[in-house]
């Protein structure tokens, strides 16, 4: 069992433009040494992957309900689903740097997207084709083939380019870079973004002091 970092006193973020980011930034501060964590338990992988769009309200309950029922093997998802996300964030921080992702995180990912893949079925309907569970696909593991598929999604895109780390020395959050001259720096502007404001504008004081 890993150490589990501090409950945040805020709630999930959602700036990463896609749900394999979003996860990756369930993590406060560094990936190494983080300073709260949303992920402390499967429920609250649960409670992420229905905030974040990544699943319905109504399987959402029964997850959860099933959870109850078998807590050995919520425990054991739950720290998949932890693996899953620092595969995920190790990935895209690569990419992000210019580096070559590890084969071992890209296993990881790419065994996750398979098991969902594996249960799912090609649905069509009035927004066109996409992936469905099966009707019985009520197994623990679906948010995290969710944000698997997504993190593959992406990866096979052409946005991949457009995935940035924030700029920030404390902050290792993951994002999309939509903005039309690809100059996005924050994973969010009103948190990180001011921070490095506020900083350079009191280097800046106190240069003209000295
Ligand atoms: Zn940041």
């Amino acid at each position: 069992m890993r150490n589990i970092p501090a409950a945040p006193d805020h709630d999930i973020e959602l700036s990463g433009g896609a749900l394999a980011l979003d996860f990756a930034n369930t993590v406060g501060g560094t990936h190494v040494s983080p300073t709260h964590d949303h992920l402390r338990s499967y429920g609250d992988i649960v409670r992420f992957a229905g905030l974040a769009g990544g699943l319905d309200a109504s399987t959402a309950k029964r997850l959860v309900h099933r959870a109850e029922r078998e807590p050995a093997r919520a425990a054991a998802v739950y720290e998949l689903g932890i693996s899953l996300r620092e595969s995920i964030w190790g990935v895209f921080s690569a990419l992000a740097s210019g580096e070559v992702p590890g084969d071992e995180d890209l296993e990881l990912i790419g065994d996750a997207a398979a098991s969902g893949a594996a249960r799912s079925r090609l649905v069509y309907d009035r927004d066109g084709f996409g992936w469905s569970f099966a009707s019985d696909g009520d197994e623990l593991e679906r948010p995290l083939w969710e944000v698997a598929r997504s993190a593959v999604d992406l990866l096979t895109s052409g946005e991949r380019d457009r995935v940035k780390e924030c700029a920030s020395a404390t902050c290792e959050w993951v994002f999309l870079d939509r903005s039309k001259n690809h100059s996005r720096r924050w994973c969010d502007m009103s948190d990180c973004g001011n921070r490095a404001k506020a900083r350079r504008f009191h280097a800046k004081k106190q240069a003209a002091r000295a």
